[in-house]
């Protein structure tokens, strides 16, 4: 995989791979246990979070073979407040916010921009393990 990736996992404390899910997502395809357009559904933001912040991958689309698959981290963690959770971003991104704050989970997912196949594969647990300072209860 990427270089990016690779650093990430020797930066996170937990790391959950979810490829065997994905194989799953793809077998059930096949077998009509799925159908199309349940896997095939990235909506509006996804496209736009995959196209602005999402890094091109040389991988061909599982579902429809375009060359259009790209893979966008999106983070979520108690540290965010409002839309900053939940917002997509680079995977430099990731590596200066695992130093300051305590803790944030990484999803990584796969998007096509052809067909809108979309799919979870990976998940980081980062951040420096500080704890927040809680305040005194009264
Ligand atoms: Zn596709």
């Amino acid at each position: 995989m990427t270089g990016g990736r690779t650093l990430l996992e020797s930066r996170a404390r937990a790391v959950v791979d979810y490829s065997l899910a994905r194989r799953a997502t793809l077998s059930g395809l096949s077998t009509g246990r799925l159908a199309r357009h349940e896997v095939c559904d990235a909506q509006a933001y996804l496209l736009r979070a995959a196209r602005y912040h999402g890094r091109a991958v040389n991988v061909a689309c599982p579902l429809c073979g375009a060359g259009a698959l790209s893979q966008v981290f999106f983070t979520y963690g108690d540290c965010f407040r409002g839309d900053a959770n939940g917002r997509a971003r680079r995977p430099r991104e990731l590596l200066s916010l695992a130093d300051e704050v305590p803790e944030f989970t990484a999803y990584l997912v796969e998007v096509c921009a052809d067909c809108r196949w979309n799919h979870l594969l990976a998940s980081y647990v980062l951040g420096n393990g500080v704890p927040v300072k809680r305040r005194a209860r009264s």
